[in-house]
């Protein structure tokens, strides 16, 4: 059965074969014993469904990030990639790399060489129905993060 089926895309062969391997092969796939925060979304769209579990170590750095859930192709790859991108980062920088990928999603014009493998994901810009698979994982992250640092209140100003 073919999951692109309903939206069918085409892809870059070699960018493609990085999709399908983080498909096939998923990393960091499963749940964190003691989580920092987590966070699930869904793309009723398209019917992802994704839960993102974020570990900090003691200097606040992201330890670890896995997810679990069910979805397309890109959905899942991109949750798979993002794990490995996000690990290591203080959360400025994990924010700061969140934000890049979402521009790139949005096909803003610009290298993203710094995004290494994830710019096998820039062909899904071209497919509006799909972008909200690629970053689904992505905004689980922001989000789950933005609450996780809440409580010192939403500053407005500047
Ligand atoms: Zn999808």
């Amino acid at each position: 059965m073919s999951l692109e089926a309903k939206h069918p895309i085409k892809l870059n062969a070699l960018y493609q074969q990085v999709i399908l391997d983080h498909y096939k092969k998923p990393r960091n796939r499963g749940r964190l014993p003691e989580p920092a925060f987590s966070q699930h979304l869904r793309n009723p769209t398209c019917g992802d469904d994704i839960e993102i579990q974020v570990e900090l170590d003691a200097a606040g750095r992201v330890k670890a990030v896995t997810f679990q859930g069910r979805g397309c192709s890109i959905s899942m790859a991109s949750a798979s990639m993002m794990t490995e991108a996000l690990r290591g980062k203080t959360p400025a920088e994990a924010v700061a790399t969140v934000e890049r990928f979402k521009s790139m999603m949005r096909g803003e014009p610009g290298s993203y060489k710094d995004l290494g493998e994830l710019q096998a994901l820039t062909g899904v810009s071209k497919f509006p129905v799909r972008i909200k698979c690629a970053t689904l994982a992505w905004s689980a992250f922001e989000e789950g993060l933005a609450e996780h640092q809440g409580g010192e209140g939403n500053g407005q100003g500047d």
